[in-house]
């Protein structure tokens, strides 16, 4: 596979993807390695998860230096995702010695519960993250005891790949994290088909983690889904309004709006729209797009020429741009941050998943009105909105329908708190302090005190 710069198009990498065996024989590998893994007792697992951390915190430059020739992520958030790896490894290395089950009351005997690692955990990462959502997959999964593989995608193995060497250098034993690059169809089918794999924690598009599910579905095979979103960032007439406008371009083109979290739907009450579409105005002009590797730099290029294409589908001749950013041209896959208002709410641009710096922005009339087109949506991943009227804000976060929301503010991911989304956005959750529920099961024991 030729590994690209998408800010230049130049082949900076050639990796060679595995083969059905090859991925066969790693996932042996790693059952082989499991037995041994589960029985480090849990203060050792936590040591060598924190030396794993150590040995990322070492190498942040490094790898932040390969998000950002691989992915084209601006040097900032890759720094920021490189520390995101490390911290993530940090919280979960605390977690095997608090991971305890309960004594439960009952007649004749005593009743207690373990939580029992799954095997083999199969990690299916996208471009989009590549470093960060691998450690959200990885480090949980890891701590409860399983041993892992882990498919980056075709697109950004670099820093995955790194991070398994630094696993290694760290301590872990052989055969506990192994990075397997290659093909979705071929090393991320053979996770989903091959039985030794207990359980899938998949992150992409809706229409792969269908596909991926029902795989499963044969073997009764667990799975995490975090798939696509076209959440909304919604602004109420009593807002902030200009810090909504301030912080809207950074709601969606931050990665240059490949992020599944975009707010890539803004709604903004009609009676604040031309105020707000005044001040949205020099917000998205001022967004720097450029070199990703310049300190500067606010936002890179896309991730592929076909993804390019993409994007730019949205925005035919006739559109309704309202605001156009600036980018580079020359080779790259730039494209501008681009606001298209008004938009019929049945428009494309304001119903699929864009994956590129494209707003669309729609008017609304009350808040039933704004919590009726919030949720209309096959998806339901993340969300914003935006008011100064308290009981508003409580009232419209609890009736949209998403996996994570935040109130004045962008935020979406914590490594503290739960992440993941309701409806076609996904199944189960990821980060916070509950994570190792999902990569492991819930054994119950009886002792009779009769006999
Ligand atoms: P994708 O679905 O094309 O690929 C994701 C991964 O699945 C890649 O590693 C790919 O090689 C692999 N894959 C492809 N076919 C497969 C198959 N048949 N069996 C097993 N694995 C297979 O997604 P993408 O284009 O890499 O990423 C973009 C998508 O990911 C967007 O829809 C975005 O919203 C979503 N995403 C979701 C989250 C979340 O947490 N909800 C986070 C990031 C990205």
């Amino acid at each position: 596979m030729d590994v690209r710069n998408p800010a230049t198009g130049a082949v900076i990498a050639e990796i060679e993807g595995l083969a059905p065996e090859e991925t066969d024989a790693a996932i042996a590998e790693a059952a082989a390695a499991f037995p041994a893994w589960r029985a480090v007792a849990p203060g050792d697992r936590a040591r060598l998860l924190r030396r794993f951390a150590d040995a990322v915190d070492a190498h942040r430059e490094e790898l932040a230096g390969l998000e950002v020739a691989n992915a084209g992520h601006v040097i900032a958030n890759a720094r920021w995702e490189a520390g995101n790896v490390r911290d993530v490894l940090e919280f979960y290395a605390g977690a095997p010695e608090r991971q305890s089950g309960r004594q439960i009351p009952v007649p004749g005997g005593v009743d207690i519960t373990f939580y029992e690692p799954l095997g083999v955990v199969g990690v299916i990462v996208p471009w989009n993250f590549p470093m960060a959502i691998a450690g959200w997959g990885l480090a949980p999964a890891l701590a409860a005891g399983n041993t892992v593989v882990l498919k980056p995608a075709e697109l950004t193995p670099l820093s995955a790949l790194r991070i398994g060497e630094l696993a290694l250098e760290a301590g872990l034993p052989e055969g506990v994290l192994q990075i397997l690059p290659g093909k979705g169809s071929v090393v991320g089918r053979r996770f989903v088909e091959n039985p030794a794999v207990r359980k899938l924690c998949f992150t992409g598009s809706t229409e792969v983690g269908r596909a991926v599910m029902a795989g499963c579905a044969r073997q009764i095979k667990r799975v995490t889904l975090e798939l696509g979103g076209k959440s909304a960032n919604i602004v109420f007439a009593d807002a902030d309004l200009e810090l909504a406008a301030a912080r809207a371009p950074y709601g969606v083109f931050d990665n240059a709006g490949q992020d599944c979290c975009a707010r890539s739907r803004i709604l903004v009450e009609r009676s604040a729209y031309d105020r707000f579409m005044a001040l949205l105005e020099p917000a998205v002009r001022g967004v720097v797009v450029g070199d990703p590797a310049m300190e500067t730099t606010e936002m890179g290029p896309l991730i592929s020429e076909s993804h390019l294409a993409a994007v730019a589908s949205f925005v035919p001749e006739g559109a309704p741009v309202a605001v156009r950013g600036h980018c580079p041209d020359g080779p790259g896959n730039w494209f501008p941050p681009t606001v298209l208002a008004p938009v019929d709410p049945a428009d494309r641009a304001a119903t699929e998943e864009i994956f590129g710096p494209v707003v669309a922005v729609v008017p609304f009339d009350d808040e039933a009105d704004a919590v009726r087109l919030a949720n209309d949506t096959p998806y339901g991943l993340s969300g914003s909105l935006w008011t100064r009227d308290v009981g508003r804000a409580l009232r419209v976060a609890r009736a949209v329908e998403t996996g994570t929301l935040s109130v004045n503010s962008h935020s979406s991911v914590r490594y503290w708190t739960p992440f993941g989304g309701v409806k076609q956005s996904g199944i189960g959750r990821e980060l916070g302090p509950d994570a190792l529920e999902a990569f492991s099961d819930l054994k119950n024991v009886f002792i009779s005190s009769d006999t």
